[in-house]
């Protein structure tokens, strides 16, 4: 869809709802399990509940907007992941997706190790107590106080991402007298998208180093000889959201090419694959994600042949799911506000919250799925589109959806799969306070990372 802008009035795409949403589903009230956390269901009364904890509860205790994250899923999801792959393999859990200290301690406590990518991530996982050797140090542009703290902390690996980084982190080991175990990422050319994957030479993006041109292989060249680095392998993200394995085939195979230059030149067997994240969830009904061990047993089989037909040992994998393993165990429990229908076209419903607390809308064109959640309709299916309360018309958190025809200011709706990429990426844009984050368990909810305040806000402000 374009984002240019056009002439006043509602363009064709713009009234017509898109795609799936051209019909109603048949069941307003019913609840798919593949977009909703697993706890989630709707009681004899209507309304919903999750983890024993039902969201009228939640919305009188916490207020709205709020995420309520089910913790009993988010554990699940973990403790899959680090099974479907086994002890010869390491899965760190993205924490850009969502971080905060009990997130931290239920990884530590499920086998998951952790990547990080700033020094405030960095400081939140060590705060919380996970170990700094299980901890990745991540980003294209790591400040030399971040470098120097990682290093001083023990992290487990920092992904060198420049040819500059490389020096830097060589230099700032050798000044703390130490060796730094290191990965270089590689760009390997495989663009991936949700449903389908596009396979170049070259890719035009700020991270990692391409391989194409043989600037990958020189980057080897380079760590292997510094003393302040251990170079324990490669690492190569492909993108989000993805469906298909196939992208992975492809970076499998360029990696390991990688792996059996760097053996013929060097007589070296680097020991670690890192193949990234970036697998899919269900936004809507119509998203099928792979199950982590039907993923598992593709990756490490591509590897496995990879390495097997360049007669190479098969180096320990990692991978870094973020969104697969936080993405569906929260939602975003909103209030309706005001309630618009403009004829004709749709009606718009306003939540009071919006782009500042989902800004996945605006910025990605994301899709979502919304339900009433404080009681069940028999109402008609009326086609919706959720809005925030900001002072900006891209303020849509819900493009197309079906909601009752009877939806009226104060019933609660919901919107699934926001765990990930959501409070992380939120912000305090009109001045509206950031949502808490509610997690929910046998019958019991906590606060794990408060509601914003005003004061929150003017302590900032220094006047
Ligand atoms: C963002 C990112 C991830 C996680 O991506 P998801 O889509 O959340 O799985 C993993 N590794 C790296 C290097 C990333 O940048």
């Amino acid at each position: 869809m374009s984002r240019s802008a056009h002439p006043a009035g509602p363009r064709h795409a713009d009234v017509l709802p898109e795609g799936h949403y051209s019909a109603p589903p048949a069941d307003l009230n019913a609840l798919d399990h593949k977009v909703w956390a697993q706890t989630v269901g709707r009681g004899a009364d209507g309304v919903v509940t999750v983890g024993g904890v039902d969201v009228k509860t939640l919305a009188e205790e916490h207020g709205t907007p709020a995420y309520i994250l089910d913790e009993a899923d988010f554990r699940a999801r973990a403790r899959a992941w680090r099974t479907a792959f086994g002890a010869d393999a390491d899965v760190f859990y993205a924490g850009k997706a969502f971080l905060s200290r009990a997130v931290v301690r239920w990884l530590h406590e499920e086998g998951l190790n952790l990547d990080v990518c700033s020094g405030g991530e960095l400081a939140t996982a060590l705060s919380a107590g996970m170990p700094a050797e299980r901890i990745a140090f991540h980003g294209n542009n790591k400040s030399q106080d971040e470098i120097r703290r990682a290093i001083e902390a023990g992290v487990g690996r920092i992904v060198l991402d420049s040819f500059q980084e490389i020096v830097r982190v060589a230099h700032i080991a050798q000044s703390l007298g130490t060796r730094q175990k290191v990965q270089i990422r590689i760009t390997v050319g495989v663009e991936a998208h949700t449903h389908e994957f596009i396979a170049t030479a070259h890719e035009d993006q700020k991270f990692g180093i391409p391989l194409a041109g043989g600037q990958a292989a020189e980057a080897v060249r380079r760590a292997l000889q510094l003393d302040g680095l251990e170079l324990i392998g490669i690492h190569s993200h492909i993108g989000s959201q993805i469906f298909d394995m196939s992208g992975f085939e492809v970076a499998a195979h360029r990696v390991v090419g990688l792996l059996k230059d760097i053996r013929d030149e060097h007589g070296v067997e680097l020991p670690e694959v890192d193949l990234g994240g970036g697998l899919g969830i269900a936004y809507t009904s119509d998203d099928d994600p792979r199950e982590p061990h039907e993923i598992a047993k593709a990756l490490t089989e591509i590897v496995t042949r990879e390495c097997e037909a360049a007669k190479l040992r098969t180096p320990r994998i990692s991978v870094e799911p973020g969104r697969a393993i936080v993405g569906p165990t929260a939602f975003t429990l909103y209030e309706v506000g005001t309630v618009k229908p403009l004829d004709g076209l749709r009606t718009y419903v306003s939540v009071d919250g919006g782009m500042s607390d989902n800004i996945r809308t605006a910025l990605y064109d994301a899709e979502y799925s919304v339900a009433l959640v404080s009681r069940a309709s028999s109402a008609e299916p009326m086609l919706a589109r959720v809005v925030g309360k900001h002072c900006e018309s891209g303020d849509i958190v819900v493009k197309d959806a079906f909601l009752p025809a009877d939806l009226a200011p104060g019933d609660l709706i919901a919107v699934p799969a926001t765990g990930a990429y959501c409070r992380s990426m939120a912000s305090n844009y009109n001045h509206v306070l950031r949502p808490p984050v509610v997690a929910v368990k046998d019958g019991e909810a906590r606060v794990i990372v408060r509601r914003e305040t005003e004061e929150d806000l003017l302590r900032l402000d220094v006047g």
